[in-house]
Formats: C-alpha cells, sequence, structure tokens
C-alpha cells in the first residue's frame, strides 16, 4: 500500500486532536508544530500539497523592507526576527543574499536617503546580516555591467534572505517533518464542510461525559469517495478559500482576505552572479530579477483582484518584459519567446471584516499599497475553530508556534511542548553526514550539468534522509546517476520520492517537490531520456497514463486543474 492510500485509510479512523484543512505553508507549520510537541493530526488538501499560493511566491524570506514606507514597522521588526530564525534554523535551505539595487534619476528618494533606511533596516535585524553598502554609479557598472546605468543616480547593497530550492519545497518539507512526526497527511482530499456534534466520554478522552467534536465531510477527489474525519478542533488554513469555507461552516471571523495578484516570468540566465538585482519599477514598486538556479525569475505586480484565480495575462508579461528591458543592458531585449515558465497567484491579505470590505477594495477605496502583509489567527473558543489569514512564508514559525499555543487553550493537550519542531537536524548530525560522503568520494558522481556539488543538494533537499541515499548508493554506485537528462535528479532520488513523497500526478513531481518545470522548457522535459523510467519508478503501471495527463496539450489544463474541486464550482465568500 502507499503512502497516501495507507493514510486515506487512516483518516476516518479515530477522532483526532486537530483536522487541518490546507497544505499551503500555513497548514504545513501548524501541522509540523501541533504534531512536533504531542497532538494527533489530521491534515488534507483538496490539491497538492503547496498546490496553490505557497507555489507562486517570490521564494523570499525577507524583513519587507517596502513596509517601512508605509510605516509598519511592527511587521517590519518582526518579519526581520523571522527571516534570521530560518537563516539560523535552515542553514542550507534559506539563505542571506544581497539585494543589489539601482535607484534611477527623479525618483521619489535619492540613493542617499534609501541607503539610510537599509541601515535602519539593518538594525530591526538586530544587525545580522552583512552591512548595507552604498555605491555609484561606475561602481554599479563595474560591478554588474548587466545593468543599464544611464539613467541611474546610484545604488546600494543589503541583505535579506532567499529559499534555495523552491517555495512548495519548503512547504513540503514541514508536511515531511509532520508526517515523520504522526501526521496523517493526505493530498487530493477536499473539505466538504464540517459541523459540531456531540459525542460521549470513551470517544473524546475527556473527564466530561458528553462533548463536542468536529465532523469534517471529506472527499477523495481522486476516487471521488467521501468520508468523515473526526477532530476536536478545526484549523481552517485553505489561504485564499479560508472565507468561504468559514462561510460553508457557519464561522463567524473578525477578519477576512482581499486578494492582490503577482506574477513572475522565469527567463534564461540572465546574471551568473548570486545575487538580486532590484529596481523600482514605473508603478513605483519594488521589482526583482531573482536566481533560480540555472534561470533567473523575474517579478513582482500587485494587481488587485476579486477571485482567486488567476492567469498572467499578455499585459502582464509585457509590464514585466518593459520594464526588465528598460532597466537591463542585454544583448538582445527579453521578449515573450524568452519566457520558459510563469508563476502566478493571489496574496491572500488580511483585513478587518467590515460590510464593504470587497467593494471598497474593487473601487480603490483602500490603499492598495498600505495593505498589511500580516497573519491573524481568529479563534472561536466556544466552537474550537481557528481560521488563519493572511501571513507569509517569512512568518511560518510563528504561525505554528501560535497555532500551538491556541490549540492549548482550546484544550489539546500536548505532551511535548517545548519540542523545537522546526530547523534542520543539528550540526553534528550535517557533519556526519558530510564525513561519510566525503569518504564514499560523492561529489565525484555530481553531473556535469549541475551547479552545486551532489552532497550539499542531497542535504539541503532530504536532511536526515540523505542517510538513505548514501547507503543506496555505496551499495549500488547507478543510484547516483542523473536519471533524467538535462536535471540533476538521480535514481535513488526518484525513488525516495516514490516512497516518502506522496507524488499523485506527474506536475507534483516536475513542478513543487522538484522545480524542473520551472527551469525546464516543456518540449525539453517531454523529450528527456529518462523521463518514462521516472514515470515507471513514481507510477508503476500508471506511468503512460500520468505521462499522457501532463503533456496532454489538446485538454489545456494541468492534472490538478483536471480535478474538479467545489471551489470552483461554487461561489466564492468573502472575497
Ligand atoms: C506573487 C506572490 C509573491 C509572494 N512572495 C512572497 C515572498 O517572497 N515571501 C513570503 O514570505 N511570502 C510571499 N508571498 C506570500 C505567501 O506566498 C502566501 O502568504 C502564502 O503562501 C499563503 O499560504 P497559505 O497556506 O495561507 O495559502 P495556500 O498556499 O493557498 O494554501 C491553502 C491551501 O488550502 C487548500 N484548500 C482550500 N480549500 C480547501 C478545502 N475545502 N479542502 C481542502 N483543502 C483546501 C488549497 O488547495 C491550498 O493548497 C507571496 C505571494 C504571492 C502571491
Amino acid at each position: 500500500m502507499n503512502l497516501r492510500d495507507s493514510n486515506l485509510a487512516k483518516l476516518p479512523d479515530r477522532v483526532f486532536d486537530a483536522l487541518i484543512i490546507g497544505g499551503g505553508i500555513n497548514g504545513a507549520v501548524a501541522a509540523a508544530a501541533l504534531s512536533g510537541k504531542g497532538a494527533s493530526v489530521a491534515l488534507i488538501d483538496q490539491r497538492d500539497f503547496a498546490g496553490f499560493t505557497s507555489q507562486q511566491s517570490s521564494n523570499l524570506a525577507w524583513g519587507g523592507i517596502k513596509y517601512l514606507e508605509s510605516g509598519d514597522y511592527g511587521l517590519v521588526r518582526k518579519l526581520c526576527l523571522s527571516r534570521n530564525h530560518l537563516i539560523d534554523s535552515y542553514p542550507s535551505r534559506v539563505q542571506e543574499i544581497r539585494f543589489f539595487t539601482t535607484i534611477d534619476k527623479g525618483f521619489r528618494f535619492s540613493p542617499w536617503f534609501l541607503w539610510i533606511g537599509t541601515w535602519v533596516y539593518w538594525l530591526f535585524g538586530n544587525g545580522y546580516t552583512r552591512i548595507p553598502r552604498l555605491m555609484s554609479k561606475g561602481q554599479i557598472r563595474h560591478e554588474e555591467p548587466v545593468v543599464n546605468t544611464s539613467k541611474a543616480a546610484g545604488g546600494f547593497e543589503y541583505s535579506d534572505a532567499y529559499l534555495h530550492d523552491n517555495d512548495s519545497r519548503f512547504v513540503f518539507q514541514f508536511v515531511r517533518a509532520a508526517m515523520d512526526r504522526g501526521t496523517i497527511a493526505a493530498n487530493y482530499v477536499e473539505s466538504l464542510g464540517s459541523r459540531r456534534e456531540e459525542i460521549g466520554r470513551e470517544e473524546m478522552g475527556t473527564e466530561r461525559d458528553k462533548d463536542a467534536i468536529w465532523i469534517t465531510e471529506a472527499r477523495d477527489t481522486l476516487s471521488g469517495e467521501t468520508f468523515q474525519i473526526r477532530s476536536k478542533i478545526l484549523i481552517n488554513a485553505a489561504g485564499p478559500f479560508a472565507d468561504g469555507l468559514n462561510q460553508r461552516n457557519g464561522e463567524q471571523t473578525a477578519h477576512q482576505h482581499l486578494f492582490s495578484k503577482g506574477i513572475h516570468l522565469i527567463v534564461p540566465q540572465i546574471t551568473p552572479q548570486q545575487h538580486i538585482l532590484t529596481f523600482f519599477a514605473d508603478d513605483g514598486r519594488l521589482f526583482f530579477v531573482i536566481p533560480m538556479g540555472v534561470r533567473t525569475c523575474i517579478g513582482t505586480t500587485d494587481t488587485p483582484v476579486a477571485s482567486p484565480f488567476t492567469e498572467v495575462t499578455d499585459e502582464d508579461r509585457d509590464f514585466v518584459l518593459e520594464n526588465i528591458n528598460k532597466r537591463l543592458e542585454l544583448a538582445k531585449p527579453l521578449t515573450r519567446a524568452d519566457i520558459i515558465a510563469e508563476r502566478c497567484g493571489v496574496r491572500p491579505l488580511v483585513v478587518q471584516r467590515t460590510s464593504n470590505a470587497t467593494s471598497d477594495a474593487a473601487e480603490g477605496a483602500r490603499d492598495w499599497m498600505q495593505l498589511s502583509r500580516k497573519h491573524a489567527i481568529d479563534v472561536d473558543s466556544a466552537r474550537a475553530h481557528l481560521s488563519i489569514f493572511g501571513g507569509k512564508l517569512t512568518d511560518c514559525v510563528n504561525v505554528g508556534n501560535e497555532v500551538a499555543e491556541i490549540a492549548t487553550q482550546l484544550g489539546v493537550t500536548l505532551p511535548h511542548p517545548h519540542y523545537r519542531w522546526y530547523g534542520e537536524p543539528h550540526r553534528s548530525v550535517y557533519q556526519e553526514y558530510m564525513h561519510q560522503a566525503r569518504l564514499m568520494d560523492l561529489d565525484s558522481y555530481t553531473s556535469p550539468d549541475s551547479i552545486e556539488p551532489l552532497s550539499s543538494r542531497l542535504w539541503r533537499r532530504y536532511d536526515q534522509q540523505a542517510f538513505e541515499l548514501l547507503a543506496q548508493i555505496r551499495e549500488d554506485p547507478r543510484q547516483a546517476e542523473v536519471l533524467i537528462k538535462g536535471t540533476d535528479y538521480t535514481r535513488c532520488e526518484i525513488q525516495l520520492a516514490k516512497r516518502q513523497e506522496m507524488i499523485v500526478t506527474l506536475e507534483d513531481f516536475l513542478r513543487r517537490r522538484s522545480k524542473i518545470a520551472l527551469v525546464v522548457p516543456r518540449q525539453t522535459i517531454q523529450q528527456a531520456e529518462g523521463l518514462m523510467e521516472a514515470c515507471e519508478i513514481l507510477f508503476g503501471d500508471q506511468a503512460q497514463a500520468r505521462y499522457d495527463e501532463y503533456f496532454c496539450e489538446d485538454c489545456g489544463v494541468t492534472p490538478a486543474q483536471s480535478r474538479q474541486t467545489t471551489d470552483e464550482t461554487e461561489p466564492q465568500g468573502a472575497a
């Protein structure tokens, strides 16, 4: 029985302490924190884990320097500390990176003024990162010839952090950690709605004669089968769908979401330098050129929208391309033909619920840029219900800790309240891994196409589980061979993914567990030698079907989209 089937069979089994609906970053950290501290947890997502907003971010763990301008000092301070904590806790996954910023002449602030701002920012982060640096136009030209300095007034460099692999991989690692600590998680399982019901003392495991629990009607979107999941508390981590789900479950909340659409374009590598080129776009917003392995990711935009379902329009593409072409000196300007992949999502922004919040936003009555990127957790103590609104990847450890604290207040017993549920394994474990890797000369197996040694890549992606991979390679060196040509995925990794990573569709693997679909053109992937063998490992006798489903040109839909969920068939909630 595979991992998903085994978990599906366990979901209706017992009364869980908590059921979490939504496996984006907020749901994933909630599951990791609660199960790490000893609660029994179920986690479901109607798509793949990180299959919605959490796969569309800019991949930054950052203190939100731009919120200094809106005076949101408390948020900046909190995010800077969260960023530091992530860099500290995930040395291989979250890394400091320099933001190489160029300021045009006539911009609303001078480079000098902004440079002073970066010092304030640096102090907000307790001076944890490298210090900011002021740069003249000549220095910018000398250090980064790809920047067009013809209209530049000067610039500066400061530090924040980025997710080395990818947002969706980062999220999945929390789901994996949660499963390692007992969470029963399943992707492609949808909540159809939840209700409160009274049950007797034995089932609930409390002293009281009767207590109420949540009964959630769930549907396996692959088989169509429905079943019930019972839990003491219910956590709505449905991101942009949180309002709709609350409405369905009869939950009243103080907050609600508004949506801001953002897109990124992935293009051939613009600069080999490992820094983020930073500009202010024509609309005055910060605009990034972010390294993504052998590619470059450019973005983003910030447009108010009413629905969470968005797509990249030609207008979006042209906005990004025009802005970047103006600010770079490329041998040939970037065109739509250079786009390798696109990312598009909505930021779920938290606002106080008012009767006309949605129409206010639509009419532009709110200052869009001033909307805070903080998170809020609304608690309905009487019904043992939590709703997580807003937030950022950067803030994920705080969200996990807050959820655990609230769960205790709602009566969930956490036998290990001080357990550190996040972070890479202790340094000594890493040193032992590297020692074993050196002894077997692991890096000699590194693919010539790879931009980093195999030892560090395997550690970052699998940490503790990388020991298992070393053992397999020692036993059979063929396991270290790159299986899908043009990528750096080895045979033993695909086998591990099959056992441990709950991959249901080819897109789950190509787009989220790995970032192959973001950095390799679709046609190249389709023809890649070894892809069918990888499909055979991942899907067995369903290999051809999963391959056809992914590359089905006529349908023009991705597998995940082809599985209709009630969110797509019912009207949206508040936003
Ligand atoms: C363009 C853009 C750039 C961004 N850049 C950054 C950045 O650089 N750094 C940063 O920290 N943050 C960034 N963010 C913000 C961050 O990505 C989001 O705040 C975060 O991913 C939201 O996570 P979530 O878990 O709330 O929502 P989601 O990731 O959307 O997760 C919610 C999940 O709930 C599931 N779900 C919904 N309804 C149901 C149901 N009925 N049953 C079962 N499952 C259900 C969905 O399928 C979904 O997977 C960015 C966001 C965008 C859009």
